[in-house]
């Protein structure tokens, strides 16, 4: 019993190091921005914020940096964001 526990810790250590084998399908979040909080969420494969710019444009920085922390770790159709989109304001 106790083996076998120690060889999944080892195998829970591995796997933490390869972040590509984990796929957030849902999230909730709460993000702090510098003036408020916002809610981001993440539900079949589209973004929501609660923050006006979102509301206007349909992404924002807080859900892009979402997808700069996650990365690899989300389903393709959530990877949105152009980081160099020209003209996005911080808030
Ligand atoms: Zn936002």
């Amino acid at each position: 019993m106790q083996s076998s526990l120690i060889g999944k810790i080892e195998k829970a250590m591995r796997y933490a190091q390869e972040k590509d084998r984990v796929t957030f399908q849902e999230l909730t979040v709460k993000f702090h921005g510098n003036n408020s909080d916002y809610d981001v969420t993440l539900k079949d494969g589209k973004w929501r914020c609660t923050c006006s710019f979102f509301s206007q444009w349909g992404l924002c920085s807080h859900t892009m940096a979402m997808e700069k922390i996650l990365e690899n770790m989300l389903p393709p159709e959530a990877r949105t964001a152009h980081m160099d989109a020209a003209g996005l304001k911080e808030d």
